[in-house]
């Protein structure tokens, strides 16, 4: 059967691996983007290059975007009549906060069309290909309606009807890469200063994060998950005063090196925070809640 035709909205670099790959898998796949020129690649590979963003997402019942924000989709379909929007099913894959998702999801509501709201966990290269997925959230029955075409982009995993829910998510498991990777480069700069290269340390890296990962009682990431969630919190092991000094003599090495001390102090100044608090008594983590009642 013919595949069902879709619109991509923003050619960056993710908008346009998205729309190659739709158009490689067979869709009729109509473009617009701010800058026209960047449709021009698409166009000559069989994409419609859409003359305004009201004829682009009339062209489809699905149309994706890929854009900075949610300012810019605002920017974008904010002057387009609402009889081009209705019955329309928008499929939002770009970065923003939550609550401006849930906003959008009101625009949208507001002119007749559906919001899906996500947020894509790979990187434009590997946009199609196995182990891409997203986390989705919004209407589920619209997802369901064009599952067959959004799979062409990636694996779905809709989280549920809010639709915030798609960038809480994308924004966790994003701060989980980011500290791993500004972590290692801290790692590369600290040791650096003594004459080692990340090399060497390399090794001692990667078992660190196979031990906190695995499944085992002694996994890190399963006791502390069993801690958050049963609030099962026991300093028997690691007392907050130990890791409160700790992690402050850490940020110290920073200082005395020279080197930026921003991630080191802010993970000394949470255990602070922690310690100065205390143990609930109720076995609620310290970390945890000091992070739930950040100091004003
Ligand atoms: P790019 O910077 O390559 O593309 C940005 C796109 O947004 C362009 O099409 C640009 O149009 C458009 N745009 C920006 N501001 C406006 C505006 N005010 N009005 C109209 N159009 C606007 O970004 P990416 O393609 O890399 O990323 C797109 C989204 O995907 C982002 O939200 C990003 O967080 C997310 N993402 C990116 C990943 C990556 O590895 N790149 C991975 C996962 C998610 P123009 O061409 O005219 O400038």
């Amino acid at each position: 059967p013919a595949r069902p035709p879709v619109t991509v909205i923003g050619l960056g670099a993710m908008g346009t691996a998205m729309a190659e790959a739709l158009l490689a898998a067979g869709h009729p796949v109509t473009v617009w983007n701010r800058t026209a020129s960047r449709a021009e690649p698409l166009v000559a590979r069989g994409a419609t290059l859409a003359a305004s963003p009201a004829e682009a997402v009339a062209a489809s019942p699905l149309t994706v975007l890929s854009l900075l924000d949610y300012g810019a989709m605002h920017d974008i379909l904010g002057p387009v009549d609402r009889s081009h929007l209705q019955g329309r099913v928008l499929a939002n894959l770009s970065s923003d906060t939550p609550e401006r998702l849930r906003e959008a999801a009101r625009w949208a509501s507001g002119r007749g069309a559906e919001l899906i709201t996500g947020g894509i966990m790979v990187p434009p290269p590997a946009v199609g290909k196995p182990g891409a997925y997203t986390f989705y959230s919004g209407p589920r029955a619209a997802l369901e309606e064009h599952r067959e075409t959004l799979a062409v982009l990636s694996a779905l995993d809709h989280r549920g009807e809010d639709p915030g829910l798609a960038m809480v998510w994308y924004q966790a498991m994003l701060l989980v890469f980011t500290s791993l990777l500004t972590g290692y480069a801290h790692v590369a700069a600290l040791l650096g200063t003594a004459g080692v290269k990340a090399g060497e340390a390399r090794p001692y890296v990667a078992d660190l994060l196979n031990a906190v990962a695995a499944d085992g009682p002694l996994g890190i990431l399963r006791e502390l998950t069993r801690e958050f969630d049963e609030n099962a919190y026991s300093d028997a092991l690691s007392g907050l005063g130990m890791m409160a000094a700790g992690t402050e003599h850490v940020r110290d090495a920073y200082r005395e090196a020279g080197l930026d001390d921003g991630l080191p102090a802010a993970n000394a100044r949470l255990y602070a925070a922690a310690l100065a608090a205390g143990p609930a008594g109720d076995g609620r983590h310290p970390v945890l809640e000091a992070i739930r009642n950040p100091a004003p």
